[in-house]
């Protein structure tokens, strides 16, 4: 038979080429990528032999050397399949590397089988085989290899449907393409048996799979010439997939946001760049990945002490002054170290961890390697918690709003009271409003809290008509997040309105980090036309500009407990808060003093002309149902 060939010649051409790329590019070497190797090998392999089979007419090679050559096409052929149910597997995968016996089984023994059947087939005529005219026969057992091949194909296109937010759409695109384009082929192979199509159908199919699979361009910081997160992450699970002992470095540059504020994108860029060079010339390639600005990570293995001499000479390079762009800098660092597999675990143990280790408090820091891993998980953890209590109490709406009264020292009673969240845990407790809602500002929860708390002091209002029974107001406190809100006032009025509620009985508590971000003018001109008041909360903190309190609408300002409780220990203290309280009198301010705990700072904050005293003397923060018996009114 008069075999065509130009198909099998193209595949050839087409795999040499993808060899030729994907050796010219380093790449990370992963679990996948070293079963892309395995898959690209082995389809040059296949394509050698058929055409090398198809040049040599009328081979009268020896029988052993026939037998030999054929077996190795068969298994190379056979396991292409298998190589693509592999990768998809190890893509898919969740577990990190960890697959369990059946998992292994189930991977691994068809193909074994298959080389096994092949190998045996000289002796068993199992497979193929010869006969005395050297021609060529399929055995009684081609079947089954036949079988095996499918079922690894359907296995692949079960695995791709099944896990299909796993892959990319381009990932996705190439196993289907393969799954039916092999099928075509095969269709194709048996009407014309002399047109050799199957190589070219596998090479396209890995032509594609290395486009979408591979793309080792995502892994690369270009500018930098080194590997970003997509790399890091990939090569982490890699080295978790090994098991063997390895370490991370975390080196995050801390004045970094404020060098790029003063100096610009631009020269950041070209100072990390510097400093990524410099990094460069201390560690091995493979070593320094970057991970978004002012941050890198390197791996370090454990082999021959590595890693002491890794952290000294990065602490070396990091502790001189960086010379770029006709600047001397000195950069601010600190460095977090995690222990693989000591403290850290898995692969999304050292993921979490080390986007967890943004929040260690820097200044502590004395330019030692601070070893995180176990504490920062811990965090790490408790931070999930959190996030999922607080889903479940909005969902279920066990969220709770206590009440603290406070004082008018004129008027001799309670005037007006400060609504305050609770979260409640059966195993963590009271957890604390200065813990979660940070969290819910970052995750942008502190929308649904905050309508929760504004609606469920309106629905209180609204049935005891407090604003009668002598309280004026309530304080609610509100979020910078909320304040962003653009339809912020359309939330507030509706609910207002929903529930019948004076506007005035409603006064917003806002603090200093809204000013400064230039959300409140907006809300605050709109809320307070109706007549809802504000304060300006934690005054004393911070950078407590004047100019905010004189240039904003501020009905009330809080003086935080800070301020108080430190005037009762200095003096000078104690002559800076008289000054303000005059001061803020002088403004025809309503001044809340925040944090009053006994008779004496009741005495001296009275003295001085506090008019509001809000603390745990009078009382802490209550349930809905104690305010309203202090209250007298319920
Ligand atoms: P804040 O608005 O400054 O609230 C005053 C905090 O001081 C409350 O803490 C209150 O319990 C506490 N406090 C009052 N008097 C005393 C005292 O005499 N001694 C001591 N040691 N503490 C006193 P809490 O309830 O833990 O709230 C902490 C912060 O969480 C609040 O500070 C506020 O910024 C925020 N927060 C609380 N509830 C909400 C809410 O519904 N929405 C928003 N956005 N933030 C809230
Ligand atoms: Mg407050
Ligand atoms: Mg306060």
């Amino acid at each position: 038979m008069r075999y065509v060939i130009h198909y099998d010649v193209a595949a050839l051409i087409l795999t040499v080429i993808i060899l030729i790329h994907f050796y010219h590019k380093k790449s990370i070497r992963s679990s996948q990528t070293y079963v892309f190797i395995g898959l690209i090998w082995t389809l040059l392999l296949t394509d050698i032999i058929d055409v090398a089979s198809v040049l040599a007419d009328d081979p009268r090679i020896p029988l052993a050397v026939a037998y030999g050559v054929n077996a190795v096409y068969l298994i190379a052929f056979n396991m292409l399949p298998f190589w693509c149910y592999l990768y998809l597997f190890i893509l898919t995968d969740r577990s990190g590397g960890r697959w369990t016996a059946v998992q292994k089984t189930v991977l691994f023994l068809p193909v074994s089988v298959t080389i096994l059947m092949i190998l045996t087939s000289p002796f068993t005529k199992l497979v193929f085989y010869y006969d005395s005219n050297w021609v060529y026969y399929h055995g009684a057992g081609f079947p089954v290899l036949c079988m095996i091949t499918g079922i690894y194909m359907i296995a692949s296109m079960v695995l791709t449907i099944k896990s299909r937010t796993a892959l990319t759409g381009w990932q996705r695109t190439a196993v289907y393409f393969y799954l039916i384009a092999a099928c075509m082929g095969a269709v194709v192979q048996n009407m014309f048996p002399n047109v050799l199509v199957m190589q070219f159908v596998a090479a396209l199919t890995v032509l594609l799979l290395y486009m979408s699979l591979e793309n080792p361009d995502d892994d690369e910081e270009k500018y930098l010439g080194i590997y970003n997160r997509s790399g890091f992450d990939k090569m982490i699970a890699a080295a978790v997939g090994k098991q063997d002992e390895f370490h991370v470095v975390v080196v995050t540059i801390t004045n970094f946001p404020a060098i790029r504020e003063a100096l610009g994108a631009e020269f950041s860029r070209i100072l990390t760049k510097q400093v990524v060079s410099n990094l460069k010339t201390e560690l091995k390639p493979l070593e320094l990945y970057y991970l978004t600005e002012g941050k890198l990570a390197v791996i370090v293995d454990e082999k021959g002490g590595n890693l002491d001499r890794t952290v000294a000479a990065i602490r070396e390079e990091l502790d001189e002054p960086v010379v770029t762009g006709g600047m001397n800098l000195q950069l601010e660092t600190v460095m977090i170290q995690l222990d693989y597999p000591e403290d850290v675990k898995t692969v999304e143990d050292i993921m979490d961890s080390i986007d967890y280790s943004a929040n260690i408090p820097y200044e502590s820091n004395d330019g030692e390697v601070i070893r995180a891993g176990g504490e920062i998980l811990a965090g790490k953890r408790r931070e999930s918690k959190i996030l999922q209590i607080m889903k479940n109490a909005l969902a279920n709406g066990t969220f709770q709003v206590y009440y603290q009264p406070i004082y008018s020292t004129s008027q001799e009673k309670f005037h007006s009271a400060e609504a305050l969240i609770r979260l409640y845990d059966n195993e963590l407790g009271f957890i604390s409003p200065e813990e979660f809602i940070p969290m819910a500002e970052k995750n942008g929860m502190i929308l649904k809290i905050g309508e929760f708390v504004f609606r469920t002091v309106c629905r209180m209002m609204a049935r005891e008509r407090i604003w009668e029974k002598g309280i004026d107001y309530i304080e609610i406190n509100l979020s910078v997040v909320q304040c962003m809100q653009e339809d912020i006032c359309e939330m507030l009025y509706g609910i207002m309105d929903e529930y019948d509620i004076p506007y005035s009985c409603i006064n917003l508590e806002v603090t200093e980090t809204t000013i400064a971000k230039d959300v409140l003018w907006d809300t605050m001109e709109r809320m307070t036309v109706g007549g809802v008041t504000f304060s300006l909360d934690d005054y004393g903190t911070g950078y407590s500009n004047l100019t905010n309190v004189i240039k904003y609408p501020f009905h009330i300002v809080k003086l935080d407990k800070s301020m108080v409780w430190y005037a009762m220990e200095n003096e000078t203290a104690m002559r800076a808060l008289r000054h303000t309280v005059a001061m803020l009198q002088d403004l025809d301010m309503c001044i809340v003093a925040e944090g009053v705990e006994t008779k004496e700072q009741k005495d001296i904050l009275q003295e001085m002309g506090c008019e509001y005293l809000q603390g745990y003397y009078f009382s802490k923060p209550v349930p809905e149902k104690e305010f309203l018996e202090k209250m007298k009114i319920a």
